[in-house]
C-alpha cells in the first residue's frame, strides 16, 4: 500500500472501485465503508524491572452480516487504528472470497515484541484478552496470529479467555499449537491454498505447469513452502528465489532441501552453490512463466511493471502490486491472482480449526487439504468468472464477488 496514503482511505477507495463496477446501491456502500465497532483498550503490564507499562490495544469488528468476525492480532511498534481498520475491512473480503460463514475483524497492540521477554509477552497477551474479553468469543469474534504473534501467544490467550469464562472454549482463537487443539495443515496452508489457485488459473490459460519456470520473491513461511509445493505438486522449475539480502538464479532449478540447509547455515539464500547471485529487482524482471511475490508490499510498481515478463503473478504477499501496476498488467494481459484470493488458504484453515474446535472432532491432514482445495478452487473460478463478466482485472473482480456476498447477507437481514 502506498506509504503516503492513509491505509483505511485506500481500503475505502478499493471498495468504491468495485462498488462502481457492480453498481452497488448507495446505502450498502455507505454501510460497508465503516467498521461496525471499534474497541480501544489500555493494558497495564508489569515489566521484568518491576515497573508497570501501559500499552494501547485495538480490536475492530468490520462487518458480521455473514457470521462471527475473524482476523489476526498484530504486535507492532507502528500499529495504528487506521491500519487495524483497513486490515479488518480486508478480512471481511477475504473471508467472503472463500465463502466462509464469517465476517472480518482485526486487532493490534502498539509494542515492540523484539525488545520484550517471554514473560512480558505472556503478561501482555493475557492482559489484552482480559481487556477485550467481552468483545471476543467463539460465536462473536475469533482472533488469530498475525505480525509478531505466534501459536504460543494464541495458547496463552485461549487459556486466559477460558479462565475468565470458566469453561473450555478452544474456538475463541485459532492458530493454536496442535497440543492446544490447533489444526493439522496450518503450517503450509497459505502456500498450499495459493497452489490450488495457481493450478486452476493455469488451466484456464492452457499453461502446463510441469514445464513452467517460476521465480519467488521472499523466503519466509510463504516463499519456502511455495518453492517446496510447486516442485512437489506440479514439478515446475523454480529458477530464482530471494530474501532481504538479494536473490539467486539457476536455470536448472533449485533444490528445496539443499537450499533450506544452506539458508539455515548462512542466514541467506545468496551464494548457494551452482547459482548466480541476482538482485531483488532482477528477480522480478526475469523471463519466467509465473512470478510469486511472497515478501512485502509495493514490489510491483509503475516504474517496473512494464519490465515484468511473467504471464501469471500469484500474490502470496499482501499488497505487492500498486494500483498503477495493476492497470499496466491488465493492459499487458498478465494475470494477477490477487492477494486476498491467493493467500486466503491461511484464514481458510483457521476457519477449519474453529469448525473442529466447535465440533470437538478433529480431521486428518488429508481431509484438511481436500476441503482447502475445494474452497480455493471454487473461489478462483468465482473470481475469474467475475473478471470476464465485468471485463475488469481480477483484483476488482474478487472485490465484486466478496462485496456481493456481504451485501446480500446484509440485505437478507434487512439492514439495507
Ligand atoms: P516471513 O517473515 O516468514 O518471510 C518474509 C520473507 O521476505 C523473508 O524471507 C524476508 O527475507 C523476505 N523479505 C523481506 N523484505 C524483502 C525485500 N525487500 N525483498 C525481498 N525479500 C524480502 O513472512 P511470511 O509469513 O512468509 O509472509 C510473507 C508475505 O505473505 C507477507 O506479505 C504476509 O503478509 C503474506 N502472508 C503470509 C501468510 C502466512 O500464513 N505466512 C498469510 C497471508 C499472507
Amino acid at each position: 500500500m502506498p506509504e503516503d496514503l492513509d491505509p483505511f482511505d485506500i481500503a475505502v477507495k478499493q471498495l468504491k472501485k468495485a462498488a462502481d463496477v457492480m453498481k452497488l446501491d448507495k446505502q450498502t456502500f455507505e454501510m460497508l465503508s465503516h467498521p461496525m465497532a471499534i474497541l480501544q483498550v489500555s493494558i497495564p503490564v508489569r515489566m521484568d524491572n518491576g515497573e508497570t507499562k501501559v500499552f494501547t490495544g485495538f480490536r475492530v469488528h468490520y462487518n458480521n452480516a455473514r457470521g462471527p468476525v475473524k482476523g489476526g492480532i498484530r504486535f507492532h511498534p507502528d500499529e495504528t487504528l487506521s491500519t487495524v481498520k483497513a486490515l479488518a475491512a480486508w478480512m471481511t473480503w477475504k473471508t467472503a472470497i472463500t465463502n466462509l460463514p464469517l465476517g472480518g475483524a482485526k486487532g493490534g497492540v502498539i509494542c515492540d515484541p523484539k525488545s520484550m521477554s517471554q514473560g512480558e509477552l505472556e503478561r501482555l497477551s493475557r492482559g489484552y484478552v482480559r481487556a477485550v474479553a467481552d468483545f471476543i468469543g467463539p460465536e462473536i469474534d475469533i482472533p488469530a496470529p498475525d505480525v509478531y504473534t505466534t501459536p504460543q501467544i494464541m495458547a496463552w490467550m485461549m487459556d486466559e479467555y477460558e479462565t475468565i469464562v470458566r469453561h473450555s472454549a478452544p474456538g475463541v482463537i485459532t492458530g493454536k499449537p496442535l497440543e492446544s487443539w490447533g489444526s493439522l495443515g496450518r503450517g503450509d496452508a497459505t502456500a498450499k491454498g495459493g497452489m490450488y489457485v495457481l493450478r486452476e488459473a493455469a488451466k484456464t490459460m492452457n499453461m502446463d505447469l510441469s514445464k513452467a519456470k517460476i521465480a519467488i520473491q521472499g523466503f519466509g513461511n510463504a516463499g519456502q513452502f511455495a518453492l517446496k509445493l510447486v516442485t512437489e505438486m506440479f514439478h515446475s522449475k523454480v529458477v530464482a528465489v530471494s530474501d532481504t539480502k538479494g536473490g539467486i538464479y539457476s536455470e536448472n532449478g533449485l533444490d528445496y532441501q539443499k537450499l533450506m540447509d544452506h539458508k539455515k547455515k548462512t542466514g541467506t539464500v545468496q551464494n548457494f552453490p551452482g547459482t548466480k547471485n541476482i538482485s531483488n529487482e532482477e528477480l522480478l524482471e526475469l523471463d519466467v512463466d509465473v512470478l510469486i511475490p511472497a515478501a512485502i508490499e509495493n514490489q510491483l510498481r509503475s516504474d517496473n511493471a512494464n519490465k515484468i515478463k511473467a504471464k501469471i503473478i500469484l500474490e502470496l504477499a499482501n499488497g505487492p502490486t500498486t494500483p498503477d501496476a495493476d492497470e499496466i498488467f491488465f493492459k499487458k494481459k498478465i494475470l494477477v491472482l490477487p492477494d486476498f484470493l491467493a493467500n486466503s488458504g491461511g484464514v481458510t484453515v483457521s476457519y477449519f480449526e474453529w469448525v473442529q474446535n466447535q465440533a470437538g472432532y478433529y480431521w486428518t491432514e488429508k481431509e484438511v487439504y481436500e476441503r482447502l482445495d475445494q474452497k480455493m478452487t471454487e473461489a478462483t473460478h468465482a473470481v475469474l468468472d467475475a473478471a470476464k463478466k465485468y471485463n475488469v482485472d481480477p483484483r476488482t473482480a474478487a472485490y465484486t464477488v466478496s462485496v456481493k456476498r456481504v451485501a446480500d447477507a446484509m440485505k437478507a437481514r434487512g439492514w439495507v
